[in-house]
């Protein structure tokens, strides 16, 4: 039988993907692709870019397309055995990458290509060829024998790492549960959680309820019970999952960071770069160490003094001394006096079904697109939907999954990848697909799963990402969609998305009451947003808190001394915190984001891009913010260009001008000082 894997010719085959069909899929394409490769660089004569680039942007478009089901089944199933199928093939994928981009013969051809680029060649063939030369030598090419394998020895052995990284996080979480058989201990705790919580101890046999430490319940229990000393337990063992503080020394995270950092600093040495925070910074908008680490300095002195009124009004209102598990639940309890308004009150109105549709409805009208449920899909969990986006005159543009609740084994958090990048070279186009994962309340017995308003933003924020994986119109899959994007950013597209769940017409057609199907009233409306401010330059600082360690920690790494990994992150909290934590804060033991995912050295994109995305929605406030003119510029200027541009010249021919922060400060309502 054909292994399903390797059939490229629709959507993965989910209904027939094992994890045994991984090892070999892999081996064979990789294999094909050597073999193809040497045929190409030997019979080229003259390399272009449709004998030489277009056939190597293909390659790497099957190969990728391959891969994703793999990566995307272990995050979203986390079974042993997919866990170990994705472990034992990733190192092939790696040695395979950094073989590519060490390609001495190929690097050759591809500079020559660039050389002779003629001047009516396209931006995206430009810029394919561009990051390509600039990722050869990224990735050591120019190096000596010895160096050059170093090199791609350094790069096997990080995603190694970094996948044990975040498979500790995940069984720390799936590991840690805790069984309560008084009621009481459970006070506030909202009617979701609660039944979760017993529907988890009669899952295991156990009399009562089971807290398990998946966010969702995490969530619930520093939001809203009462009990101190239950949210502390929860506090604590959420911040010490994967640590020498946790339950279980196997998924202590700690060689582990150490292994990422000395092995990331090495790898940065080697391609000539003083420290991974300036390798990091190559492919990205920012310039140097000093203008992150301005930028981000600057952003929490503007944002202090406005944080310290919030904390200090906090405290008054709780009248105690407040603990970092304390500051959550009495930030609710603030608002709920201070605007008579509750995370519960106004999740009633939030049915995930209903969110999902107003928000399609909303870029719908945005940017003249259909979204259609396409039934029949073969998928890897019940919970999983697909939907097709076509342009209003029919033309199908893409497709993605969702998946929407959280359960065991789902590596937690929100998130997009790509299944199937776009492609369009030599004539045939292969359209976009992704998959949006989020980690919701599951539906409750009569399927209704309920968001918090906080949660409504976050699936703006992913469905942001999709809208540009998906609108995307380049051709070169390399540079395509989110792909070739500086990372700093690829969150603007996410975050100039929140904006509109802020928006009370945005928001009556994303919300029935689950009780008698009404949207948002606007009083209540009213008070959602009147309570948008509080807290806010306080999540500001604790933002900035993770981007100024993260910079920090890659920055001032020292070859010649043991990594500060707590001591550094101490110094940040006392130069940009106002909540102290207990000394059993190990933070860094489940930052999953620097030391599993993408923002090593790169969370302070997070900020940066926020900067560009509140400045380009406040073009969308001055114009009105359904105007078309406006949608149609941010669509062709920004959503649909890929990385095959500048990003601050697409920026500027969008806005007319370059970005301030003065926007994102008032979004925040932090006077500018
Ligand atoms: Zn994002």
């Amino acid at each position: 039988m054909p292994n399903p894997l390797l059939d490229t010719a629709t959507l993965p085959r989910f209904d027939k993907i094992e994890p045994e069909h991984v090892l070999p899929a892999i081996s064979q394409v990789i294999a094909e692709h050597r073999a193809r490769l040497e045929q190409l660089l030997e019979t080229a004569g003259e390399p272009g870019i449709d004998s030489l680039v277009a056939p190597v942007e293909k390659m790497e478009h099957e190969l990728s397309r391959i891969w994703s089901p793999v990566s995307h089944l272990q995050s979203v199933l986390g079974s042993p055995a997919w866990r170990k199928a994705y472990t034992e093939a990733l190192p092939l994928l790696t040695e395979h990458g950094t073989e590519m981009s060490q390609n001495e013969q190929l690097q050759r051809a591809y500079a020559k290509v660039g050389k002779e680029l003629s001047a009516d060649a396209s931006e995206e063939a430009r810029s394919a060829v561009d990051q390509a030369l600039r990722n050869f030598h990224l990735a050591g090419v120019d190096l000596e024998e010895a160096d050059k394998e170093r090199f791609k020895v350094i790069m096997q052995e990080l995603a190694a790492i970094q996948a044990s990284f975040e498979h500790n996080v995940q069984d720390a979480s799936d590991a840690w549960s805790l069984h309560i058989t008084d009621v009481a201990e459970l006070a506030g705790l909202p009617q979701g959680a609660m039944t979760r919580a017993a529907e988890h101890a009669a899952d295991k046999g156990v009399e009562g309820w089971l807290l398990s430490l998946d966010y969702p319940t995490y969530d619930a229990v520093l939001t809203h019970a009462d009990n101190r000393r239950l949210r502390e337990s929860l506090y604590k063992a959420w911040v010490t999952r994967g640590s020498d503080h946790g339950d279980n020394a196997d998924w202590d995270n700690n060689e582990n960071i150490e292994t990422i950092l000395a092995l990331r600093h090495e790898a940065a040495n080697l391609v000539g770069f003083k420290t991974y925070a300036d390798y990091s910074l190559a492919t990205k908008m920012a310039d140097s160490v000093e203008q992150v680490i301005t930028f981000l300095g600057e952003l929490a002195s503007h944002s202090r003094a406005t944080a310290e009124e919030e904390l200090a009004e906090l405290n008054a209102f709780a009248n105690i001394d407040l603990e970092p598990w304390d500051v959550t639940f009495w930030l609710e309890k603030f608002k709920q006096d201070r605007f008579s308004i509750s995370n519960e009150e106004l999740r009633q109105y939030f049915p995930a079904n209903t969110v999902v549709s107003g928000l399609f409805a909303l870029a719908e009208r945005l940017y003249n697109v259909v979204f259609t449920e396409t039934g029949g899909v073969a998928s890897w969990h019940p919970d999983a939907r697909y939907f097709t986006l076509k342009s209003v005159e029919g033309e199908i543009l893409g497709g993605f999954y969702t998946d929407l609740f959280a359960r065991t084994g789902k590596r937690s958090g929100a998130w997009i990848d790509e299944c199937i990048g776009r492609q369009q070279l030599d004539g045939d186009v292969t359209l976009p697909v992704g998959y949006l994962v989020c980690n919701f309340q599951p539906p409750d017995a009569d399927g209704v799963s309920l968001l918090t308003h906080d949660e409504v933003v976050t699936v703006f924020h992913e469905f942001g990402h999709m809208l540009h994986h998906l609108l995307t119109r380049i051709g070169f899959p390399s540079v395509a969609g989110i792909n070739g994007v500086p990372w700093d950013a690829v969150e603007l597209p996410s975050q100039f998305m929140e904006n509109f769940a802020w928006s009370y017409e945005v928001l009556t057609h994303c919300s029935a009451h689950r009780e008698s199907g009404d949207p948002l009233p606007r009083n209540l409306f009213d008070k959602l947003e009147a309570s948008r401010h509080a807290g806010a330059a306080l999540a500001m600082l604790r933002q900035l808190e993770l981007g100024l360690y993260d910079f920090r920690l890659h920055a001032e790494y020292d070859l010649d001394a043991p990594p500060r990994v707590l001591e550094t992150l101490a110094e940040v909290r006392d130069e940009v915190a106002l909540i102290r934590h207990p000394d059993y804060n190990r933070l860094p033991h489940a930052f999953s984001h620097i030391f599993a995912g993408g923002y090593a050295a790169g969370y302070y994109s997070y900020k940066w891009a926020e900067v560009l995305a509140a400045d380009a929605f406040g073009a969308f406030e001055e114009a009105g913010i359904f105007d078309p003119a406006m949608a149609a510029r941010f669509r062709e200027e920004i959503l649909e260009i890929g990385g095959s541009r500048d990003i601050m010249e697409a920026y500027i021919a969008f806005r007319g001008r370059k970005p301030t922060i003065d926007a994102l400060l008032r979004q925040n309502g932090i006077t500018s000082s």
